[in-house]
């Protein structure tokens, strides 16, 4: 009925209600002159041929052939919002930046939510990590905090990054979605045990994108006005409350409303229900770092909250949808390299080989000038640089501003506020090998006390459902590697794999498809 249509479904009409009625509201062709006819070609005669000189058609025509951008190798799928962040709590004797100077001070915000192994066309309710990425306007240029929804990650080298990815996406010849690929990369990385198991839990499947935490995941370093340095992972808890959404509920919706979680953040803020997150820090010293009991920037480990307990510091609340998804969302382009002054960089492998790739892909996808495409220009604070001229050059190109240093014209070249902090670093240039660092102490912590019994079975039946599709040999190398993490986590993921084995034709296998039902029961029973 049209009375129950939801704020997203009324789109159209909310626009034509609110649309500027302004004159002139004519039709035009893209160079502004008004259009007498856009229901007709221009031919010669009434079944001729058209005309080269219809650029009424030529206009729309070519522009349409060039429509789509490429899209995003990964985080296809997404979601954006606008709001904002205010300061609550005081945490300058830990950070210099703007963006924390005061208590109650505000900075706009953009967000984008996103799954991460589907094409921009899939469905929102899969079993899949979610991007939670923001970026702060600040005074000093923009921050980008360009997180998952959870804490860690499957690896912790950036050399591995686009096998990872590759495994996840379509297999090289058949073009589908391949249970071998998944589970051979996962079974030979073991690193990898932490986020798996976070993924075939139930917060694998968040309702939607209000409900889930957002994690900066890497360690990041803070400097405050004296120069002194920590190390900090950033988390945003949703005020919202945690709430997942039961298998067979996203299988369904995957089908019947593939874009489920894009819907709920649009309707939530059209009706006024702004979502919003409050934002924590974790703060480890350098001395406790060098001391610590495993690499405290290693992207597949969390740190404890009971060692280094969350510091209150904000709150960000989204308040407004975009006005056009391509011109804010499709073109918001994220890069954790985008760190104003008090805010820096860890050794983390993973951070270190992002800050190389995020400006890179969105060269490639969006061009060299993408920092001045309006959702991505750091509008809080006026750039001066020697950069100029490239492809969709905007705005003035800087005017008469000298475009080379050292020059006597312009702004000083060194501005010593500003330097990076310094760090010692004495030691040999090599390919270091991590994958026998310690893989499975967090993932037995968390799968002995943070879960309790239903959640543990649950995880089981998840993963053994998607497990089911692999190769045998890769099934029991994935069960080799759970056996060294608590043999009951082997133990029960076995059972289900063994009745599994017995019954399911494997050539019907979706990469995360659930547990048959009968499967379910006869192993719930054992
Ligand atoms: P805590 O008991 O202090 O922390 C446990 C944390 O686990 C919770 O605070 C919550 O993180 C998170 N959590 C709860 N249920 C789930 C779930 N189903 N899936 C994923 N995460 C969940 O203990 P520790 O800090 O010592 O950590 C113990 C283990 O907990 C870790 O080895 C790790 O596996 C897991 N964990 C720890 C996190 C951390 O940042 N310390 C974060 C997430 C998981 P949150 O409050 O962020 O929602």
């Amino acid at each position: 009925m049209a009375d129950s249509r939801d704020k997203a479904t009324d789109q159209m009409k909310t626009w034509k209600q609110n649309r500027n009625t302004q004159k002139p509201d004519q039709l035009t062709t893209g160079a502004g002159h008004p259009i007498g006819d856009k229901l007709n070609l221009q031919t010669a005669g009434p079944r001729g041929p058209l005309l080269v000189q219809d650029v009424v058609f030529t206009d729309e025509m070519a522009h349409f052939d060039r429509e789509r951008i490429p899209e995003r190798v990964v985080h296809a799928k997404g979601a954006g919002a606008f709001g904002y962040f205010e300061v609550t709590h005081d945490i300058r004797r830990y950070c210099k930046a703007k963006v924390f100077e005061h208590v109650g001070k505000v900075t706009p915000v953009a967000v984008r939510f996103s799954t991460v192994a589907g094409e921009s066309g899939s469905a929102d309710t899969v079993r899949d990590p979610r991007g939670f990425a923001v970026k702060f306007y600040t005074d000093e240029g923009n921050w980008d905090l360009t997180g998952n929804n959870t804490p860690i990650f499957f690896i912790r080298d950036s050399m591995l990054f686009p096998s990872f990815i590759h495994s996840q996406k379509r297999n090289p010849q058949t073009h589908m979605k391949d249970p071998d690929m998944v589970w051979d990369f996962w079974s030979l990385r073991p690193e990898s045990l932490h986020q798996v198991s976070f993924l075939f839990s139930d917060r694998g499947l968040p309702d939607g994108y209000r409900h889930m935490n957002g994690y900066g995941s890497h360690t990041f370093k803070l400097i405050n006005a004296d120069g002194e340095p920590v190390y900090c992972k950033f988390h945003f808890k949703t005020d919202q409350g945690i709430k997942n959404m039961p298998v067979e509920e996203a299988e369904r919706l995957a089908s019947s409303n593939p874009d489920y979680a894009i819907g709920d953040l649009f309707n939530a803020i059209a009706n006024g229900n702004f979502p919003s997150w409050t934002f924590y820090i974790q703060v480890m010293t350098f001395e406790e770092a060098e001391k610590f009991r495993f690499n405290p920037f290693d992207l597949t480990k969390v740190w404890s909250h009971k060692e280094f307990p969350l510091i209150p510091v904000g709150k960000m609340v989204l308040n407004r949808n975009p006005l056009n998804y391509f011109a804010e969302v499709e073109q918001l382009a994220f890069d954790p390299s985008n760190m104003p002054p008090g805010i820096e960089a860890s050794p983390d492998k993973m951070l270190q080989g992002r800050l190389f790739s995020y400006p890179d892909t969105h060269r490639h996808r969006l061009g060299a000038n993408y920092l001045q495409i309006p959702v991505n220009c750091p509008f809080r604070t006026r750039v001066a640089n020697y950069q100029r001229d490239g492809p969709m050059c905007m705005f003035d190109n800087q005017g008469g501003a000298p475009n080379y240093f050292p020059n006597s014209f312009s702004a000083p070249e060194t501005q010593p506020q500003f330097v990076e902090s310094r760090f010692k670093v004495s030691t040999d240039v090599a390919r270091y090998n991590s994958e026998d660092e310690d893989n499975v102490t967090q993932v037995r912590d968390f799968y002995t006390q943070v879960l309790n019994d239903d959640e543990r079975q649950r995880l089981c039946q998840n993963m053994a459902g998607a497990l089911k599709g692999a190769q045998l040999f890769i099934q029991k190398r994935m069960v080799e590697n759970l056996k060294a993490v608590y043999p009951d986590y082997a133990d029960r993921v076995q059972n289900l794999l063994n009745k599994y084995n017995a019954q399911a034709p494997k050539n019907t296998i979706h990469v995360y498809s659930r547990p048959g039902a009968s499967a379910v029961a006869a192993a719930s029973k054992m």
